[in-house]
Protein backbone atom coordinates (compact mmCIF):
# COMPACT_ATOMS: atom_id res chain seq x y z
CA UNK A 1 0.00 0.00 0.00
CA UNK A 2 2.57 2.65 0.98
CA UNK A 3 4.82 1.90 -2.50
CA UNK A 4 1.56 2.76 -4.25
CA UNK A 5 1.11 5.84 -2.34
CA UNK A 6 4.11 6.71 -2.90
CA UNK A 7 3.95 6.89 -6.01
CA UNK A 8 0.40 8.48 -6.48
CA UNK A 9 2.03 11.26 -4.89
CA UNK A 10 4.65 11.82 -7.18
CA UNK A 11 2.46 13.22 -10.20
CA UNK A 12 2.96 17.08 -11.18
CA UNK A 13 0.64 17.94 -13.89
CA UNK A 14 0.95 21.42 -15.52
CA UNK A 15 -1.61 22.99 -17.63
CA UNK A 16 -1.23 25.36 -20.36
CA UNK A 17 -3.35 28.51 -20.07
CA UNK A 18 -4.78 29.63 -23.23
CA UNK A 19 -7.09 27.74 -25.17
CA UNK A 20 -5.98 24.84 -23.28
CA UNK A 21 -8.28 26.58 -19.86
CA UNK A 22 -9.77 29.80 -20.99
CA UNK A 23 -10.04 31.85 -24.03
CA UNK A 24 -10.04 35.93 -23.87
CA UNK A 25 -11.53 36.00 -26.98
CA UNK A 26 -10.57 39.99 -28.14
CA UNK A 27 -9.11 40.63 -24.60
CA UNK A 28 -5.83 39.09 -24.58
CA UNK A 29 -5.02 41.30 -27.93
CA UNK A 30 -6.88 44.54 -26.73
CA UNK A 31 -4.47 44.21 -23.74
CA UNK A 32 -1.26 43.44 -25.65
CA UNK A 33 -1.86 46.23 -27.91
CA UNK A 34 -2.61 48.93 -24.94
CA UNK A 35 0.09 47.78 -23.43
CA UNK A 36 2.72 47.95 -26.42
CA UNK A 37 1.29 51.19 -27.14
CA UNK A 38 2.40 52.53 -24.14
CA UNK A 39 5.78 51.27 -23.79
CA UNK A 40 7.06 51.58 -27.24
CA UNK A 41 4.84 54.68 -28.13
CA UNK A 42 3.48 52.88 -31.59
CA UNK A 43 0.37 51.92 -31.71
CA UNK A 44 0.28 47.93 -32.71
CA UNK A 45 -0.21 47.36 -36.39
CA UNK A 46 0.21 43.39 -36.64
CA UNK A 47 1.40 40.63 -34.54
CA UNK A 48 3.57 37.38 -35.09
CA UNK A 49 2.11 34.19 -34.71
CA UNK A 50 1.78 33.49 -30.81
CA UNK A 51 0.47 30.33 -30.13
CA UNK A 52 2.61 28.55 -27.68
CA UNK A 53 5.29 31.11 -27.18
CA UNK A 54 6.62 33.10 -24.07
CA UNK A 55 5.44 36.53 -23.80
CA UNK A 56 8.90 38.01 -24.08
CA UNK A 57 9.44 35.95 -27.52
CA UNK A 58 5.98 37.70 -28.50
CA UNK A 59 7.32 41.08 -27.24
CA UNK A 60 10.14 40.95 -29.63
CA UNK A 61 9.25 39.14 -32.28
CA UNK A 62 6.50 42.58 -32.22
CA UNK A 63 8.84 45.07 -32.01
CA UNK A 64 10.89 43.65 -34.74
CA UNK A 65 7.66 43.71 -37.03
CA UNK A 66 7.26 46.98 -35.72
CA UNK A 67 10.97 48.41 -37.17
CA UNK A 68 11.69 48.72 -33.03
CA UNK A 69 15.27 47.73 -32.69
CA UNK A 70 15.78 48.47 -29.34
CA UNK A 71 12.26 48.11 -27.70
CA UNK A 72 11.87 49.01 -23.90
CA UNK A 73 13.09 46.28 -21.84
CA UNK A 74 10.61 43.50 -21.31
CA UNK A 75 9.87 44.08 -17.53
CA UNK A 76 8.62 47.67 -18.82
CA UNK A 77 6.06 45.73 -20.61
CA UNK A 78 5.18 43.08 -18.54
CA UNK A 79 4.38 45.61 -16.00
CA UNK A 80 1.98 47.66 -18.55
CA UNK A 81 0.45 44.18 -19.57
CA UNK A 82 -0.54 43.52 -16.53
CA UNK A 83 -2.28 46.60 -15.75
CA UNK A 84 -3.98 46.56 -18.80
CA UNK A 85 -5.37 43.12 -17.67
CA UNK A 86 -6.79 44.37 -14.69
CA UNK A 87 -8.23 47.55 -16.23
CA UNK A 88 -10.27 45.20 -18.35
CA UNK A 89 -10.89 42.11 -15.97
CA UNK A 90 -14.68 42.77 -16.05
CA UNK A 91 -14.61 42.67 -20.03
CA UNK A 92 -12.33 39.70 -19.97
CA UNK A 93 -15.37 37.94 -16.98
CA UNK A 94 -17.81 38.96 -19.72
CA UNK A 95 -16.49 38.43 -23.16
CA UNK A 96 -13.74 35.71 -21.98
CA UNK A 97 -15.00 31.82 -20.88
CA UNK A 98 -13.17 29.50 -19.57
CA UNK A 99 -13.20 26.32 -21.63
CA UNK A 100 -15.53 23.28 -21.91
CA UNK A 101 -15.11 21.07 -19.13
CA UNK A 102 -12.20 23.09 -17.66
CA UNK A 103 -12.97 24.17 -14.38
CA UNK A 104 -14.92 20.11 -13.93
CA UNK A 105 -11.77 18.81 -14.59
CA UNK A 106 -9.29 20.90 -12.30
CA UNK A 107 -11.86 20.18 -9.63
CA UNK A 108 -11.86 16.57 -10.21
CA UNK A 109 -8.01 15.83 -10.41
CA UNK A 110 -7.47 18.13 -7.40
CA UNK A 111 -10.20 15.56 -5.44
CA UNK A 112 -7.75 12.80 -6.12
CA UNK A 113 -4.68 12.05 -3.74
CA UNK A 114 -1.43 12.93 -4.67
CA UNK A 115 -2.24 14.83 -7.99
CA UNK A 116 -0.38 18.65 -7.76
CA UNK A 117 -1.65 20.52 -10.46
CA UNK A 118 -0.46 24.02 -11.46
CA UNK A 119 0.92 25.70 -14.89
CA UNK A 120 3.35 26.15 -17.40
CA UNK A 121 2.36 29.08 -19.34
CA UNK A 122 3.51 31.77 -21.90
CA UNK A 123 2.15 34.32 -19.73
CA UNK A 124 3.62 36.26 -17.07
CA UNK A 125 3.19 34.85 -13.78
CA UNK A 126 0.78 37.51 -13.02
CA UNK A 127 -1.15 37.81 -16.11
CA UNK A 128 -1.78 34.14 -15.52
CA UNK A 129 -2.50 34.74 -12.16
CA UNK A 130 -5.35 37.50 -13.58
CA UNK A 131 -6.72 35.23 -16.14
CA UNK A 132 -7.18 32.38 -13.58
CA UNK A 133 -8.87 34.49 -11.43
CA UNK A 134 -11.04 35.88 -13.39
CA UNK A 135 -12.57 32.54 -14.19
CA UNK A 136 -12.08 31.07 -10.43
CA UNK A 137 -9.74 28.54 -11.78
CA UNK A 138 -7.31 29.37 -9.70
CA UNK A 139 -8.31 27.38 -6.32
CA UNK A 140 -7.38 24.20 -7.91
CA UNK A 141 -3.74 25.41 -9.17
CA UNK A 142 -0.58 26.20 -6.83
CA UNK A 143 0.30 29.22 -8.93
CA UNK A 144 3.83 28.98 -6.75
CA UNK A 145 4.67 25.83 -8.29
CA UNK A 146 4.29 26.98 -11.99
CA UNK A 147 6.69 28.48 -14.71
CA UNK A 148 6.14 31.14 -16.63
CA UNK A 149 6.80 33.52 -19.60
CA UNK A 150 8.86 36.02 -17.33
CA UNK A 151 11.29 32.71 -15.73
CA UNK A 152 12.68 32.17 -19.09
CA UNK A 153 11.64 33.09 -23.11
CA UNK A 154 12.57 29.86 -24.10
CA UNK A 155 9.41 27.54 -23.29
CA UNK A 156 11.10 24.30 -22.98
CA UNK A 157 13.11 25.51 -20.15
CA UNK A 158 10.20 26.31 -18.18
CA UNK A 159 9.44 22.29 -17.59
CA UNK A 160 12.81 22.14 -15.00
CA UNK A 161 11.74 25.40 -13.76
CA UNK A 162 8.14 24.13 -12.63
CA UNK A 163 9.77 20.56 -11.92
CA UNK A 164 11.99 21.59 -9.66
CA UNK A 165 9.64 24.45 -7.65
CA UNK A 166 7.28 21.81 -7.09
CA UNK A 167 9.87 19.59 -5.60
CA UNK A 168 11.14 22.33 -3.39
CA UNK A 169 7.43 22.70 -2.33
CA UNK A 170 6.11 19.12 -1.80
CA UNK A 171 9.33 16.93 -1.71
CA UNK A 172 10.14 14.34 -4.19
CA UNK A 173 11.91 14.43 -7.56
CA UNK A 174 9.53 15.62 -10.57
CA UNK A 175 10.77 14.22 -14.19
CA UNK A 176 9.42 13.49 -17.54
CA UNK A 177 8.09 10.51 -16.10
CA UNK A 178 5.78 11.84 -13.56
CA UNK A 179 5.46 15.02 -14.99
CA UNK A 180 2.06 15.43 -17.21
CA UNK A 181 2.22 18.76 -19.14
CA UNK A 182 -1.81 19.36 -20.82
CA UNK A 183 -1.68 21.89 -23.64
CA UNK A 184 -3.61 22.60 -27.09
CA UNK A 185 -0.43 23.80 -29.57
CA UNK A 186 2.45 22.10 -30.98
CA UNK A 187 4.29 24.52 -29.11
CA UNK A 188 3.13 22.44 -25.78
CA UNK A 189 4.20 19.28 -27.10
CA UNK A 190 7.62 20.06 -28.33
CA UNK A 191 8.02 22.31 -24.38
CA UNK A 192 6.69 18.92 -23.09
CA UNK A 193 8.98 16.76 -25.49
CA UNK A 194 12.61 18.82 -25.09
CA UNK A 195 11.73 19.87 -21.20
CA UNK A 196 11.05 16.59 -19.90
CA UNK A 197 7.23 16.16 -19.70
CA UNK A 198 4.48 13.60 -21.13
CA UNK A 199 2.09 15.23 -22.80
CA UNK A 200 -1.94 15.41 -23.34
CA UNK A 201 -3.06 17.58 -26.39
CA UNK A 202 -6.29 19.04 -26.49
CA UNK A 203 -7.82 20.06 -29.83
CA UNK A 204 -10.38 22.09 -28.43
CA UNK A 205 -8.11 25.01 -28.93
CA UNK A 206 -7.58 25.09 -32.89
CA UNK A 207 -4.98 23.24 -33.64
CA UNK A 208 -6.65 20.10 -35.85
CA UNK A 209 -6.26 16.53 -33.80
CA UNK A 210 -4.57 15.12 -37.11
CA UNK A 211 -1.58 17.95 -36.03
CA UNK A 212 -0.89 16.65 -32.45
CA UNK A 213 -0.15 13.15 -33.52
CA UNK A 214 3.35 13.64 -31.73
CA UNK A 215 1.34 14.28 -28.23
CA UNK A 216 1.55 11.00 -25.86
CA UNK A 217 -2.30 11.50 -25.58
CA UNK A 218 -4.98 13.56 -27.96
CA UNK A 219 -8.18 14.30 -26.16
CA UNK A 220 -11.09 16.15 -27.70
CA UNK A 221 -12.05 18.41 -25.31
CA UNK A 222 -11.26 18.56 -21.17
CA UNK A 223 -15.23 17.16 -20.84
CA UNK A 224 -14.54 13.84 -19.83
CA UNK A 225 -12.51 14.16 -16.26
CA UNK A 226 -12.09 10.72 -15.53
CA UNK A 227 -11.16 10.38 -19.25
CA UNK A 228 -7.59 12.76 -18.28
CA UNK A 229 -7.40 10.84 -14.98
CA UNK A 230 -7.04 7.81 -16.42
CA UNK A 231 -4.48 9.57 -19.34
CA UNK A 232 -2.55 10.60 -16.39
CA UNK A 233 -1.99 7.71 -14.88
CA UNK A 234 -1.45 5.64 -17.96
CA UNK A 235 1.07 7.73 -18.59
CA UNK A 236 3.15 8.22 -15.07
CA UNK A 237 2.02 4.69 -13.86
CA UNK A 238 0.40 5.90 -10.91
MG1 LIG B 1 -2.34 27.36 -25.45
Amino acid sequence: MEFTRNRIDSVLVLWDIDHTLIETRGVGRASFAAAFEEVTGRPLERMPHITGRTEPDIYAATATLHGLEKPPPFPLFAEALAAAYIERQEQLHEQGRATAGAEHALAHLDSLPGIRQSVLSGNTREVSRIKLETFGLHKYLDLETGAYGDDDGHRPSLVPIAQARAARRNGGLFNRHNTVLIGDSLGDIETAHQGGARVIAVAAGGTPTAELTTADVVLVDLTDAPEIARAIRALTGA
